[in-house]
């Protein structure tokens, strides 16, 4: 099965990705509690101790689509997972990549706003996407391409492009979903694209106290739109998720954490629904639940829609539970 295959298939591929331990970790002599036995398994060796104190592992498997230990390079990552995608935006179709997992893991590592990470999915998309606008199919076709950047964070929209400009989010009678005032600029190479991620980037960090803390707090959305004679040809959705820890927030006494954190648990089971619902063809999808599946909706419905979940994980005993969440709620695919 080669990976256009599975993506036919399914609609949508799951995968996971498992970064090395990082210096804090093993500074403190944290354990490595994940190991991937094949290309599609992750296993969890949970140290526990039993009532007489005896110890012993507890073994969990999970199945994906695809499973990528802390020696494969974000390149490989790509070329499994948005790689496939980008031609369903040629094909007048809707692609979708999320990248999920508690802070630190790997998501932005991943993805990347960062230019040095040139590898990284944001930055080969949109090489990829301008290679393919050279192929004589679809070079006849006269495509534009625009790039948008926005975050949604506790509820509200903001344009990266923009000033971090507060947007309104409308909805009309036929369910068309409309980002008032979203800043679409118009893309001519991959360089005009990595200029914009760098604006988008600076603008999402600016005025914050711990820019971590911001990022891992609120939904960063990139996308890249292919235009015919105006009209929507294909649109490619790269979103960075907000951390989906959430220990800290439920009992924290800062009465903003709790929301932003009840937010943003509210958005990432909104999304988990409407990915299933996708997988299903399920007519009735929860779009509405949170501003995040809101905004997405035309990404979900139709024909040509394809989406990819990358779920990145960090090894440590430290994050043992985190790790549990992740991949059990990445086991989408395999709860039906
Ligand atoms: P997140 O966006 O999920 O909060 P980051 O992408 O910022 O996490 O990653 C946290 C740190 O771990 C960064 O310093 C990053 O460079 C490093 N890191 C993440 N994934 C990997 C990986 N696969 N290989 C090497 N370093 C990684
Ligand atoms: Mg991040």
């Amino acid at each position: 099965l080669t990976t256009t295959d599975l993506i036919e298939e399914h609609r949508i591929c799951v995968c996971v990705r498992k970064r090395p331990l990082n210096k804090k970790e093993l500074t403190v002599k944290d354990l490595d509690v994940i190991t991937i036995p094949s290309k599609d398994v992750v296993m969890v060796h949970e140290p526990k101790q039993k009532v007489d104190l005896t110890r012993y592992l507890e073994n969990q498997t999970f199945r994906f689509d695809y499973a990528f230990d802390d020696s494969t390079t974000n390149e490989m990552v790509y070329r499994f997972t948005a790689r496939p995608l980008v031609e369903t935006i040629f094909d007048r179709g809707m692609a979708t990549c999320f990248a999920y997992g508690q802070t630190g893991s790997g998501k932005t590592h991943s993805f990347s706003f960062k230019q040095t990470h040139s590898c990284a999915c944001f930055t080969q998309t949109a090489r990829d996407v301008f290679l393919m606008l050279k192929k004589p199919n679809y070079k006849k076709l006269d495509l534009q391409v625009y790039a948008t950047f926005f975050e949604i964070y506790s509820g509200k929209v903001f344009d990266l492009l923009n000033r971090k400009a507060k947007l309104r989010v409308l909805e009309d009678g036929k369910q068309q979903v409309q980002v008032v005032g979203l800043q679409e600029r118009e893309v001519r190479c991959t360089e005009d694209v990595l200029k914009l991620i760098e604006i988008g980037n600076s603008c999402r960090t600016s005025g914050q106290t711990s820019a971590n803390a911001h990022s891992s707090r609120s939904h960063a959305v990139f996308q890249i739109i292919l235009r015919r004679k105006g009209k929507m040809h294909g649109k490619f959705s790269l979103i960075d998720l907000a951390g989906n820890e959430r220990g800290a927030d439920t009992s924290s006494a800062d009465r903003q954490t709790r929301l932003e954190g009840a937010e943003i648990n509210k958005s990432l089971l909104a999304l988990k629904e409407c990915i299933r619902a996708l997988g299903r063809n399920k007519p009735h999808t929860p779009f509405r639940a949170s501003k995040l599946t809101q905004v997405l909706r035309d990404s979900f419905i139709g024909e040509n829609s394809r989406t990819c979940m990358i779920a990145t994980i960090s090894p440590g005993m430290a994050s043992c539970e985190n790790t549990l969440n992740t991949l059990r709620y990445e086991s989408i695919r395999w709860l039906e």
